[in-house]
């Protein structure tokens, strides 16, 4: 089973083969900023990405202390995946993109403090962090909820 998206204006087009590791949010105000709400997606494996076209990065740090790189089409702005240093060899791939051919379920979310008092909490979420979560936490939800078939 392969995944494959594309931009608003299509100059990007993305694909990858396997279902995501994970499926959560991020409630942190730098989402808040930057997806105009939480962010929603997905966490798979960068070598797994495969994309054509025009990328532009942006890169900020993050309520870790590291930075995250936002991939998105120069054209029409749409942001493709972002790429977090704290963990290396991921990248985490907006839900919308794939709104298609995935049902989004969110299994964690990470800075619950910060989650807009208007939400609700999805009934799918197994676990919630305050906070990022460590790096260990956050590597073993990895391989504990690895939803790959
Ligand atoms: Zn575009
Ligand atoms: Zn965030």
């Amino acid at each position: 089973m392969a995944y494959s998206g594309k931009c608003a204006c299509s100059n990007i087009t993305f694909t990858f083969e396997h279902d995501p590791m994970m499926h959560f949010m991020c409630h942190c105000t730098d989402c808040q900023v930057m997806f105009n709400g939480s962010f929603e997606g997905y966490a798979i494996s960068k070598e797994e990405l495969t994309v054509q076209g025009d990328l532009s990065t942006f890169s900020y740090s993050g309520g870790s202390g590291m930075s995250l790189h936002v991939n998105f089409c120069v054209k029409c702005s749409t942001k493709i995946y972002t790429q977090p240093d704290i963990l290396q060899g991921m990248i985490y791939v907006p839900a919308g993109l794939l709104r298609d051919q995935i049902e989004f379920k969110p299994k964690v979310e990470i800075w619950a403090g910060s989650r807009p008092s208007w939400t609700s909490r999805p009934e799918s979420l197994v676990e919630s962090y305050a906070e990022n979560g460590t790096i260990e936490r956050i590597s073993s939800l990895l391989e504990n909820l690895d939803q790959r078939g």
